[in-house]
């Protein structure tokens, strides 16, 4: 019997080894770890699975165990098999998006002295190490930080001496399943009576002890104590009435969180029909992609819920991504009304201990729906009847790091596996989920009404040209908002930038500030007088002379928050306003905080970034400004227009969602653009049908498949040089470029790119594979590869 393992070293591997398993190490299952011998070394790897016969005659043992709990299971490696060439990620890295890293057991690389050195000993630092060791076998990173880096070069020098030894050891995982003292009766409840009665007077303590566990069958120990004290729980456990254990408790994430009960409403017709469909392909367990294309408020979350029942009642588990947590705490909200405890959340913002805990609840089977964000889409679902996927057309369900996987396509590959359906769920469809409804391979479902007979809102355009220079509200804006402000309406402005200007520029010379490390314009910020860098988070303190001319006119220009705050401040002195931004929602439950404000009436204008554009269902907004629509338009990205519309018919979207209509105006440089006359006119269809013209026009996706390629290095002329010998290897695909990032240097690393470009995904996919194959990466050089990049900066 052999086992296959993948090394996980960073070095790529074309696939998992042979290797025999010593009989005195027992059984293991996929998913255990272990420590293999790999090139001369020992190294961790992932049992993936068995084999009864080794495709070489040279097969060596596995060396040791590290785990055995598995971390994975062979569904979880399947896809993995298919992510990695998927997204040109290596096995390992596919892999490891499977658990959280939290799960994984530390490994230690311990050193021994297994023989003196031959000469004596002249090098202090090398004498410090020998003396070190001659008292036993020690951590290296502890010899390290006791003895100082030099260590190491003496460590490798008694290694090649071979007077040092290394061993790699497994320590359990740092975040541990948290237990629990608990007390519970271990007497028949009629002797329990018995005791109570004749111990309320002599000892009431004890007595009230024991009715608490009368009721309850296990109380935690520390709750108990509080109650009635140390001492009345000690005696009755001595008393031989009650038993002390303990227990594995879960640390859960959602405990108080907020549940939006209450029965389902009665679908409406056009519900109905996207439910319908669903249901049936769930009744014929069949794979099938559903993009149900709803405008804002049309109720797409009751069609996810009523599907979702449909699976549970069976059975079945449910998979529900949302592109951010802190946007969708109402969808978490429904689903915890209508699946209580059956419902799991999975999502970057959960500490250690919780993620742990739900990660090995799901391994359990122990949940029926999980709502999460892209890493939840490997969640260990066994009986996976149904996916959803919230807002498809969300960029953040691109992931940012290797693996680099389009966490929507995962779930659609999953559903697929699992011979369950897909829904996709958006109010404005990428230009590529539309095109897979027209051209057949999808089915559209279509929600185009708003429940309970409420209409869109209306939108009207300002064309800010022909407003006063300079002036943040235009005067249709102006006037708007204070008409819904004597109504006692709540109002959103939208500003796609925090701070407080876009940037500030010399009125003499027009110089802007940039960040020197991210050729990007500093945006500024008022409070704190800073000019902030929103790539790299430098900060610097606001010049009052322009650094190019000297001059004093340094202006800001370009709304963001904090000046859209003020103006409004200055406007209207006595309403409350609130600035939403990551600025201001950032600490955890803000965004909780403000939807409370919002219920309560205590905000009546937010000013806010895409945090509140998204998914922030409060009923009695009756305007929303968008302050300036044109930024995302001149974004160096061919899906600008795409994202312009996005933006538009979701902030759009906040208006109106109770019992009075909507109002929205949009104050923009460019009025006529199809983005932004698709969204005023609510005819999103048209906008597609130019967008497909013009992407296969120009040889974008959908009609061609991109790999973005980003070469870094600390200087400009390793980058350069490392793409163009890249550039040149590539065959069979179209190149473009190499040509600078439109972000470089960023963070310090000067970036080149190039974009390989087919019409075939898995052709333009092997052409860049074999490229990278046969290159050799310059030290210090960086690559970074993007298998259908969503943003090229
Ligand atoms: P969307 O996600 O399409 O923007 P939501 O799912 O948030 O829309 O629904 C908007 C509001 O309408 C929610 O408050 C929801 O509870 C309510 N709603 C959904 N379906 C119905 C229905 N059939 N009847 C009445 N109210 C509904
Ligand atoms: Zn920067």
């Amino acid at each position: 019997m052999f086992v296959l393992v993948l090394p996980d070293v960073a070095v790529p591997m074309a696939g998992p080894l042979h290797y025999t398993l010593p009989p005195e190490l027992g059984p293991l299952p996929v998913g255990s770890r272990v420590l293999v011998p790999l090139a001369g070394r020992t190294v961790p790897g992932f049992v993936v699975g068995h084999d009864l016969q080794a495709p070489v005659p040279e097969v060596l043992p596995v060396q040791g165990v590290v785990s055995r709990t598995p971390l994975f299971d062979e569904e979880a490696w399947e896809l993995a098999r298919w992510v990695a060439p998927r997204y040109l990620a290596s096995l390992r890295d596919a892999l490891r998006a499977a658990f959280p890293a939290e799960a994984l057991s530390r490994l230690v690389r311990t050193v021994r002295l297994v023989r003196e050195p031959a000469a004596e000993v002249r090098d202090p630092t090398l004498a410090q190490v020998v003396q070190r060791l001659r008292q036993g076998p020690v951590e290296e990173r502890r010899l390290v930080a006791e003895v100082g880096p030099q260590a190491r070069r003496a460590l490798a020098k008694l290694r090649k001496a071979g007077c040092v030894d290394w061993e790699l050891v497994g320590l359990p995982p740092a975040v541990r399943p948290a237990r629990q003292k608990v007390v519970r009766l271990c007497v028949p409840g009629e002797r329990a009576w018995e005791l109570v009665d004749r111990w309320r007077r002599r000892a009431p303590k004890r007595a009230a002890a024991l009715q608490r566990l009368l009721q309850a069958e296990e109380v935690s120990r520390g709750e108990l104590c509080q109650v009635v004290g140390e001492a009345a729980v000690k005696g009755l456990v001595e008393a031989g009435v009650a038993e002390e254990r303990e227990v594995e408790v879960t640390r859960d994430p959602l405990r108080g969180a907020f549940r939006e009960e209450g029965p389902p409403p009665e679908l409406t017709v056009e519900q109905r029909a996207a439910y319908e469909a669903v249901r049936g392909a769930l009744g014929r367990r069949e794979h099938r992609v559903f993009l149900l294309h709803g405008v804002t408020g049309s109720g797409k979350t009751e069609v996810y819920l009523r599907c979702a029942a449909e699976v549970v009642a069976a059975g079945g588990q449910v998979l529900v991504l949302v592109p951010e947590i802190t946007l969708a705490p109402q969808t978490v909200a429904r689903f915890l009304g209508r699946f209580g405890d059956r419902v799991a959340v999975l999502h970057s913002q959960l500490g250690a201990g919780e993620r742990f805990d739900t990660w090995r609840r799901l391994q359990a089977g122990d949940y029926d729906v999980v709502v999460g964000t892209r890493s939840a889409v490997f969640a260990p679902l066994p009986r996976l009847a149904l996916v959803v996927v919230d807002e498809e057309q969300e960029t953040a369900y691109k992931q940012p790091h290797p693996p680099r996987y389009h966490a929507r396509e995962v779930a659609v590959e999953r559903a697929r596996r699992a011979k369950a359906p897909a829904l996709l769920g958006t109010a404005t469809p990428s230009v590529e989920a539309l095109w897979n409804v027209r051209r057949g391979a999808w089915q559209g479902l279509r929600l185009s009404q708003r429940v309970a007979g409420r209409p869109l809102p209306e939108i009207r355009v300002v064309d800010m040209r022909r407003e006063p220079p300079r002036s943040v509200f235009g005067q249709p804006l102006l006037e708007a908002l204070r008409a819904h402000l004597d109504r006692g309406d709540q109002v959103l402005l939208y500003v796609n930038r925090r701070g407080y200007a876009a940037c500030v520029v010399c009125r003499e010379c027009g110089h802007t500030p940039r960040c020197p490390r991210c050729a990007v314009s500093l945006t500024f910020h008022l409070t704190s007088r800073t000019l902030r860098c929103h790539y790299c988070g430098r900060v610097v303190r606001a010049p009052s002379t322009c650094p190019s001319c000297g001059g004093v006119q340094l202006r800001p220009y370009g709304p963001g928050t904090q000046r859209v705050e003020e103006a409004v401040r200055q406007l209207f002195p006595h309403v409350p306003v609130v600035r939403a931004d990551r600025d201001t929602l950032s600490r955890k439950g803000a965004h909780a905080r403000l939807v409370d404000a919002l219920r309560r009436g205590e905000v009546r204008v937010v000013v806010g970034t895409q945090v509140v554009a998204k998914g922030l269902d409060f009923p009695e907004v009756g305007l929303v400004g968008v302050v300036a629509a044109d930024v995302a338009l001149s974004l160096p990205d061919f899906r600008a227009a795409e994202r312009t519309l996005q933006q538009l018919v979701q902030v759009a979207g906040r208006a109106g969602r109770g019992d009075r209509p909507g109002e929205v105006v949009v104050q923009t440089y460019q009025p006529d653009h199809p983005a932004v006359r698709a969204a005023a006119s609510h005819d999103v269809v048209g906008f597609y049908e130019t967008e497909w013209e013009e992407r296969r026009r120009l040889g974008y996706p959908p009609f061609a498949s991109l790999v973005h390629v980003v070469v870094a290095a600390r200087e400009e002329g390793p980058a350069q040089e490392g793409v163009r010998r890249l550039a040149q290897r590539v065959t069979g695909a179209e190149v473009l470029g190499p040509s600078p990032a439109p972000l470089s240097p960023l963070r310090g690393w000067f970036r080149w790119r190039l974009v390989v470009r087919g019409t075939e995904g898995e052709a333009v996919r092997g052409a860049v594979r074999e490229a990278l194959a046969g290159w050799r990466r310059p030290q210090g050089v960086r690559v970074a590869v993007d298998v259908d990049p969503v943003e090229m900066l």
